[in-house]
């Protein structure tokens, strides 16, 4: 009999496929003692097994870089080849073989035990989670260790792909899956936010998480539909099923294909406006995408990926390096580059240790960036240099008071006088512009608009702010609400106060590029949009269809709701 199970979207398409059960190396480890004269034989075991992990993730570094993954997975390689290197891990595990005779897999399981549970005595979020990385990385070992290195199948000839079933997968298994004809993959845990979930989409692979015991509900070999986008798999599917799930995904495919012909027509409502629509980047690696998308600029570019993951800083070279790379590249385009936002889940090695009791609300962003003046100051050189070769704008993440914008600007006054003094070349009318991420700036917007050229709205974190949830707490994600009326308020007052003062205004948290809330943004006024480059042309499919005219009273309405449930509906039906 069919069935279905339910979990979390996190990347969509439909994938029809065999269920390949990977399995939870660590519950399979046995338990022995090593006689005293295979001690020696124990311990190269060990470290045969730590060198081909070591090699395992150097390749898989080898792929992050070439551009074809996300940069943030590449940083989570990094991380697990230096807890590979750290004599908590392997070195302990070894002495357990030495002193305990314990046999290497079971040495490697207790050490991890304590490491886990001293990880999860850490306050700091983002320490904490670094938990899953120390239980990713001994699973590999034990993998090898056990020989069966979760090898995936071989391709099917049956036409169906393989769907991979697992407890939980690492960024680093998901980037395997790109040479293993993998149509999609599903597992117990995990969340919209997670790596594994951001490389799935990057790799446009179908998914779904957060299906608790999948598991056990499911044999090696059995058929199944993951459908990503609604976030179901169904098992055991009837001929009529397959059918109706391989019309869809054709639809989709089709859709897609004739999305690619939108390319070059501007993005203009049936009433002749013109939006712009941007990409949001995080390095010059996302420069294709950015181009085949034809994106009108570069909205947002999260500079801190230049930042973190690594145990030196960027100095002003490089920085200047990756900057004039991505404005050269867009020549009479805006390039939007945000100063770093790190702290919060956005840790910088060794820099940013001291413990916060509360990350989201501590020394991040731009607080951090005055923190740091002379990091700030370094960075501010590289992108005014820059600025000299484009139309290049710098933002500043996370303002909420004056004061804030009053400092950077006074920085970037000393780095513009420096670079005079030095006779390196920038852009004198560089636009200053800054995020609405907090509440507060939101609901006090003169004092950024009287010392401001531009503003974006950063949903993400403006939703995170006004309903006090943790966005990257999986046990409150259930509660962040982009339609939650407080937010409308905030969003729609920033838009329209902008509007009256002629100040740009733009939005690039994920609501900008959901489909789910285009007319509601264009109803209120929005028209400049940043999003993952990817979702540009879907965007602009549904842009091409709107009436400003038809939407912008209809949003004036919704704004005066305050039932959840009605604001729902009324913003589901001004979907053309
Ligand atoms: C946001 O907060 O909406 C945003 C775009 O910034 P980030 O997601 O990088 O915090
Ligand atoms: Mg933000």
């Amino acid at each position: 009999m069919p069935f279905t199970v339910h979990g979390l979207p996190v990347s969509q398409g439909i994938a029809i496929g065999h269920v390949h059960l990977i399995s939870h190396a660590l519950l399979e480890v046995n338990h022995y003692h090593v006689a005293p004269r295979h001690i020696e034989d124990e311990l190269a075991r060990l470290d045969e097994a730590v060198a081909t992990v070591q090699g395992e993730l150097v390749g898989l570094k080898a792929v992050t870089t070439s551009g074809q993954a996300h940069s943030e997975v590449g940083a989570f390689v990094d991380l697990q080849l230096m807890m590979l290197a750290d004599p908590m891990l392997v070195d302990a595990a070894r002495q357990l073989v030495e002193s305990r005779r314990c046999n290497a897999e079971w040495a490697l399981v207790q050490q991890m035990e304590h490491l886990v549970e001293q990880f999860r005595q850490i306050e700091d979020p983002y320490l904490r989670e670094r938990q899953a990385d120390v239980v990713q990385v001994i699973e590999r070992l034990v993998k090898v260790l056990l020989g069966h290195p979760g090898h995936l199948p071989p391709k099917r000839r049956d036409g169906l792909g393989t769907i991979v079933v697992a407890h939980d997968l690492s960024p680093a298994d998901t980037i395997g899956f790109r040479d293993h004809n993998i149509a999609g993959f599903v597992t117990d845990v995990g969340g919209p936010t997670s790596h594994t979930a951001i490389v799935a989409r990057s790799l446009k692979i179908p998914a779904v998480v957060g299906l608790h015991h999948v598991r056990d509900l499911l044999e090696d070999d059995e058929l199944v539909i993951v459908d990503g986008t609604r976030g179901v798999i169904i098992v055991a599917p009837g001929d009529e099923i397959i059918e109706e799930y391989r019309l869809r995904r054709s639809e989709l495919e089709i859709e897609r294909s004739k999305l690619n012909r939108l390319r070059d027509t501007r993005a203009t409502t049936l009433d002749g406006e013109t939006i712009n629509l941007m990409a949001n980047i995080e390095g010059p690696k996302d420069l294709p995408a950015v181009k085949s998308a034809n994106a009108d600029g570069i909205g947002l570019y999260r500079t801190e990926f230049l930042f973190i993951g690594r145990d030196n800083l960027p100095d002003e070279d490089e920085q200047y390096e990756a900057y004039r790379a991505v404005v050269k590249a867009m020549p009479s385009k805006p390039v939007t580059i945000r100063t770093f936002d790190v702290g919060n889940d956005k840790a910088l090695n060794g820099v940013h240790s001291r413990m916060e009791p509360n990350p989201a609300l501590g020394l991040r962003a731009v607080r951090y960036s005055l923190s740091e003046p002379k990091m700030f100051l370094t960075q501010l050189r590289a992108l005014l240099r820059a600025s000299a070769h484009g139309k290049l704008q710098i933002m500043v993440p996370m303002l909420a008071h004056a004061q804030e914008i009053d400092q950077c600007l006074a920085l970037i006054e000393k780095a513009k006088a420096e670079l005079r003094a030095e006779k390196l070349k920038f852009d004198e009318s560089v636009q200053i512009g800054g995020m609405i991420e907090v509440p507060a700036a939101a609901l006090s917007l003169g004092m950024f608009i009287r010392r401001l050229a531009f503003l974006s709205i950063g949903t993400n974190d403006l939703i995170q702010y006004t309903l006090a949830i943790d966005r990257s707490d999986e046990a409150v994600v259930h509660l962040y609400d982009p339609l939650h009326p407080a937010v409308l308020k905030l969003i729609a007052g920033t838009i329209a106060t902008g509007a009256r003062y002629g100040l740009p205004v733009s939005v690039c948290g994920e609501m900008a590029g959901d489909l789910a809330y285009t007319e509601l943004l264009l109803g209120m006024g929005l028209r400049n949009f940043s999003m993952h480059p990817g979702n540009i042309l879907e965007i602009k499919q549904q842009i091409l269809r709107a009436d400003l005219g038809e939407l912008a009273p209809k949003v004036q309405r919704i704004l005066k709701m305050d039932e959840p449930a009605r604001i729902r509906e009324a913003v589901e039906r001004l979907v053309a």
